[in-house]
């Protein structure tokens, strides 16, 4: 009798959980951390939002968040983002189609065919390859220094569309809902010590590309820049304060943090969330250094990590040892890593800004 009603509450209280995680649109990763994400009835009350579920971008003809104050954030490889909020489509660089020595996405460029803003971190080729061709077909405004947009300037797209920034204070482009801020960083440096060797073991065992695959890669290479200019005038990082004052910092390269990163932080004091690109020197004790660099800098609530993919034959950088170390220094910062496309949505209402 006794075990029955005990199996009898078991059920019942497992119905509750279950029809409470379905009651919430969303998975906001800091709901453990912040009481008030549960016990937001007024988006409690809406069924599942596909925006917060299916891997599928809204720029490529997936859902709009339901909600105006949502914003989903999807990881696509290498450091771009689509951030989708109240109605708007920004994408963080624009580098999709990578090539057969690649994993692939799930999706590409021609498959893009909303977006509001394209921010381009840098002009090398994985991060702007596809920032013309996206741009030219949404009539997205395309953001970059002018060492990314003079190669844009080259290319099939609107000059109209494009935006030069310096990085250097006093910009702030209004985009929609999205209020942005250019901050000029800097881009990674791994030792070349380090490049080379590791370069050297992995050619010496995995497969050689072939003559086709090394043919593909100089094309897609042909539609970034490799000036030296990019390094030092050309990482431009982007502050973004969504109207709610939620706000989101994103680099694009792991690079050091610069003095005008600094200024900027100074202002902002701290971020909601932070999209910041791992550093590129393979060795967990250089990648965690420089990570740690950045998140003391950007203060933020949640770290999502970017640039961490590779090809095929190469190494993807360690995310574990990144986030090990955050947590050392500072437990509440939430971190999230997910799949290429798979959404993470945020309650943009909770923010430091506002709430706390
Ligand atoms: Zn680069």
């Amino acid at each position: 009798m006794r075990a029955k009603a005990l199996v009898v509450a078991s059920i019942a209280i497992t119905a509750l959980v279950i029809q409470h995680a379905k009651a919430r649109p969303f998975e906001d990763p800091r709901a453990d951390r912040i009481a008030a994400i549960d016990a937001d009835t007024a988006f409690q009350a809406e069924p599942r939002d596909p925006a917060c579920h299916a891997p599928v971008l809204a720029s490529t003809g997936g859902a709009m968040p339901k909600n105006a104050r949502t914003l989903a954030v999807r990881w696509t490889g290498y450091a771009n983002f689509e951030l989708v909020h109240n109605g708007q489509i920004v994408l963080l660089d624009a580098y999709f189609d990578r090539g057969s020595l690649y994993p692939s996405l799930g999706f590409k460029a021609a498959d893009v065919k909303k977006a509001d803003a394209i921010l381009i971190g840098h002009g090398h080729h994985d991060h702007m390859s596809d920032a013309a061709s996206v741009g030219a077909r949404t009539g997205a405004t395309v953001v970059g220094a002018a060492v990314t947009t003079e190669k844009l300037a080259t290319q099939a797209i609107d000059q109209k569309q494009v935006r030069t920034v310096t990085g250097r204070g006093g910009e702030v482009l209004q985009l929609g809902a999205f209020k942005v801020e250019p901050i000029l960083g800097q881009h990674g440096d791994p030792p070349a010590q380090l490049v080379d060797a590791f370069g050297a073991a992995l050619k010496a065992t995995t497969p050689a590309p072939t003559p086709e695959q090394l043919a593909e890669q100089a094309t897609i290479r042909q539609r970034g820049t490799q000036d030296r200019r990019v390094r030092s005038e050309g990482t431009i990082a982007y502050l973004i304060t969504l109207d709610s004052g939620f706000r989101i910092m994103y680099r694009d390269s792991g690079g050091r943090i610069t003095d005008f990163e600094k200024a900027a932080m100074e202002r902002a004091g701290r971020v909601d969330l932070g999209l910041i690109a791992v550093s590129a020197a393979y060795l967990n004790s250089a990648t965690v250094a420089q990570a740690l660099e950045h998140v003391r800098t950007y203060k933020p609530d949640v770290y999502m990590p970017a640039h961490h993919d590779a090809p095929f034959n190469n190494l993807w950088r360690s995310t574990e040892p990144l986030f090990q170390a955050v947590k050392d220094e500072n437990p509440r910062i939430v971190t999230v890593s997910k799949g290429y496309r798979e959404p993470t949505c945020f309650n943009t209402e909770h923010n430091i800004s506002r709430t706390r």
